[in-house]
């Protein structure tokens, strides 16, 4: 049964495929928008289509960025030969937060995981070895401490340690399967500081 204008059915339907928005959110939403005025109606829509056409991986660390290189990458103020390994744009943006952090990233975009059946060459892992052949002293890894995340840092290490660079695993304070974004700061720094040597 089609209670509203099949316009408004469509906008439910279209937020509904959203991660995380149940059928009664986007309805809730869909009439929201609906009594948004114009302008803001208008930057929003405009911002969603302008985000997809412009954001990119950055040709260096592969996070989503709007400029070829990202600002992390552009920046001379970050020592560019510590590379932290992230699975994502999200997980870097939690290190970002704490302000702490003053290296670089990698940003994989998954996770080794044999079961759904992604392997190395499903992830920016080659991207990584290319970048090793250039001046880096350290490289973080960061992976969540799901199986997943653990599975790809023993990858990682096994095929980064006879370049010669140093790899090291932040600690395990970072409670098991927890994906990082949601993680506090507190823990994410405890984590950095108290990494192990692989
Ligand atoms: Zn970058």
């Amino acid at each position: 049964m089609d209670y509203y204008s099949s316009q408004i059915t469509k906008l439910i339907e279209e937020l509904g495929k959203l991660p995380g928005i149940g059928n009664k959110t986007a309805q809730r939403l869909a009439f929201h928008i609906i009594n948004m005025p114009q302008d803001q109606v208008s930057r929003l829509a405009g911002a969603i289509t302008e985000a997809k056409a412009n954001v990119r991986y950055c040709k260096e660390c592969f996070t989503l960025t709007d400029k070829e290189i990202c600002p992390i990458c552009s920046s001379d103020k970050r020592d560019h030969q510590t590379i932290m390994v992230v699975e994502n744009t999200r997980d870097l943006a939690a290190y970002e937060k704490t302000g702490k952090y003053d290296g670089v990233y990698h940003v994989l975009h998954g996770a080794i995981s044999p079961m759904l059946g992604i392997g190395p060459a499903d992830i920016k892992l080659k991207e990584l070895m290319q970048r090793l052949q250039g001046d880096v002293k350290e490289v973080i890894i960061a992976t969540n401490s799901s199986l997943e995340g653990e599975t790809t840092a023993m990858y990682l290490s096994k095929l980064i340690k006879p370049t010669g660079i140093r790899v090291s695993r932040i600690a395990s304070g970072v409670p098991v399967g927890g994906d990082l974004e949601y993680i506090d700061e507190v823990t994410l720094l405890r984590a950095l500081e108290g990494r192990v040597e692989l």
